[in-house]
Parts: structure tokens; C-alpha cells; sequence
């Protein structure tokens, strides 16, 4: 019995979906806590090196989880779904641009004075 398989018999299912679920807990911590770190605007004492190596290390604590509960994650990189999702977030993004710069483009005409329909 390997490692994997030893902490399968040991732990019933749910221990090992609420193990998964910690583990994407701290994951999102370490995300936020990257964030904080390299915007600078609310300080921490953890550095940008320390913030991205605890990341990568929920990262692997959340597959560890993923190979325990033997769930086979390795489709999911090449899921039709997962790439559609990906193009549909860069098209909002996009979307999102566009309407910015419409905004833009008419609060600058309205400070045009060459617009200004009484510009005396
Ligand atoms: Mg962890």
C-alpha cells in the first residue's frame, strides 16, 4: 500500500472532500494575501517571494487532495468547457474596454470647447 492509498483507507470520503475544501480555503487566503503583498496600498509583513511560495504551497496541498480523493483532474486542462469559460472571460474583459473607452471618448466631447454650442 503506497502513501496515497494508506491515507484513502484511513480517512472516510467526506474527511477527504472537507480536506479538499480547507485547502481551497487557504488557497484563496494565499491569493488575497499575494494581492495584498504586491499592491502595497494595505501593508503586510509578508513579502511578494513569501506570499508566492505559500500559494504554490496550497497548490500542492489541493492536489494532494485532489490525487487522495482520486479524482482525475488532468481532463479538465484540455475540457472544451474550461477553455470556453476562459474565452468568455476575456470577452468581458473586452466588453469592458470598450464600454471604458466609449465613456471616455464622450467626456472628453463634452470638455470639447470646439463642441460647445455657445461658446460665447
Ligand atoms: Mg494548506
Amino acid at each position: 500500500m503506497n502513501t496515497v492509498e494508506y491515507i484513502r483507507d484511513q480517512l472516510p470520503r467526506g474527511e477527504l472532500l472537507c480536506q479538499l475544501s480547507e485547502e481551497a480555503s487557504e488557497l484563496s487566503k494565499a491569493a488575497l494575501k499575494l494581492r495584498r503583498a504586491e499592491d502595497g496600498t494595505n501593508p503586510t509583513p509578508v513579502s511578494v517571494e513569501e506570499a508566492e511560495e505559500n500559494l504554490l504551497e496550497e497548490i500542492g496541498d489541493i492536489l494532494n487532495a485532489l490525487e487522495v480523493l482520486d479524482i482525475d483532474f488532468f481532463g479538465v486542462y484540455s475540457d472544451g468547457a474550461r477553455l470556453k469559460k476562459m474565452r468568455r472571460w476575456s470577452e468581458r474583459l473586452e466588453e469592458a474596454a470598450e464600454k471604458k473607452e466609449l465613456a471616455q471618448l464622450e467626456a472628453d466631447l463634452e470638455e470639447d470647447p470646439l463642441l460647445d454650442p455657445y461658446p460665447f
